[in-house]
């Protein structure tokens, strides 16, 4: 099962909004894989044989090694299923899953099927993310801040499933910021946390978490969807060893103003090395600390009801 150095033949399922803007133009240039078919129910790649869903394309391309799910998180695991049990490798789009269970659920039938899974984080492959990693890790950590501020109209144009339940609203760009702050802070869990849901909408619009460490450090997370003009994806660290600033989501690192990191993003590649990494080695990578903060905040979140939401 692609355990040599053959390009991994890959199907793509979802053909939406993030397939055209990096998975299309990654596998193109990515010499470890063949794209080799496409599901969606009416998005297209040109030049491959295309069908309307998962199964088809399983039954039609039998050579195919792998498959990437890109549709979003609530209509995902029966496709995951799918796909593991007729043991092909699953790259899963973030977020993994709708719930903590069914992507544990994916990791036991990837493991019985001797099949790699994939959760994959693009936010933890932004550039300057390592570069934090090493400075906390040297440093002795004061408090930390995640602001998160970016305009859903922007970014989300007409989404509706986003809203819906399952789509996690403000924390469908919030868990990119967990899936950073889980790879750089010490381990932490959520102590309270206020969630503004529009009166009209099934998800958050906006979010304010408190996190602590065993130790006690204070970690704190402001999510807005609102946000016009300049955005902000900046975790924010105070340390021994001067003032850590991770901005542009995760792409710049400045100590003390001073710009310590900063280069071209590469996320997508990065996400596809390390899937084939993991292909070829036989492994699976399925971190779900971030989803797993997402669900604390949703369980232990106070619900506050805001201004309706309208695109
Ligand atoms: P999208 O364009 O709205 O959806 C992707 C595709 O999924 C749709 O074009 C649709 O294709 C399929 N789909 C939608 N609803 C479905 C359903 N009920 N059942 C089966 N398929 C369905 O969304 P996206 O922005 O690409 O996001 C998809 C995933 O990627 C999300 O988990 C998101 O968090 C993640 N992501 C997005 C971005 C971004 O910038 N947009 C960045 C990183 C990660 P068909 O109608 O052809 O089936």
């Amino acid at each position: 099962m692609s355990r040599n150095n053959d390009p991994i033949k890959i199907g793509i399922v979802g053909v939406g909004k993030i397939v055209r803007d990096q998975h299309l133009p990654t596998l193109a240039k990515d010499k470890d894989y063949r794209l080799t078919a496409a599901a969606s129910r009416h998005g297209k790649v040109d030049g491959i044989p295309n069908f309307p869903t998962v199964e088809a394309m399983l039954e039609a391309v039998p050579e195919l090694e792998a498959v990437s799910l890109c549709m979003p998180p609530q209509f995902r695991y029966d496709a995951a299923r799918t796909a593991l049990a007729a043991k092909k490798h699953v790259f899963l789009e973030k977020p993994p899953g709708a719930t903590v269970s069914e992507v544990e659920d994916l990791k036991t039938l990837a493991a019985a099927n001797d099949v790699s899974l994939f959760a994959s984080w693009h936010s933890r492959y932004a550039p300057a993310v390592e570069a934090a990693r090493a400075f906390l890790g040297s440093a002795k950590i004061k408090s930390a801040a995640i602001v998160w501020k970016e305009d859903v109209r922007r970014w989300h144009p007409n989404q509706e499933w986003i809203w819906a339940p399952g789509g996690f609203g403000v924390f469908d760009p919030g868990i990119n910021a967990l899936s950073i702050a889980t790879h750089i802070l010490p381990a932490m869990f959520i102590t309270s946390a206020v969630l503004d849901f529009p009166e009209n909408r099934a998800s958050p619009v906006a979010a304010h978490v408190t996190f602590r460490t065993s130790d006690g450090l204070s970690v704190t997370m402001e999510l807005d969807w609102l946000q016009t003009g300049p955005q902000s994806w900046d975790i924010v660290a105070e340390t021994d060893k001067g003032q850590m600033v991770l901005s542009g989501g995760g792409s710049k690192l400045a100590v003390d103003g001073k710009v310590v990191h900063d280069e071209p993003e590469a996320e997508y590649p990065m996400l596809y090395k390390r899937f084939a990494e993991i292909v070829r080695a036989g492994t699976s990578d399925v971190d779900l600390a971030p989803l797993q903060h997402v669900a604390d905040a949703f369980m232990l979140g106070k619900r506050n009801v805001v201004e309706a939401f309208f695109d």
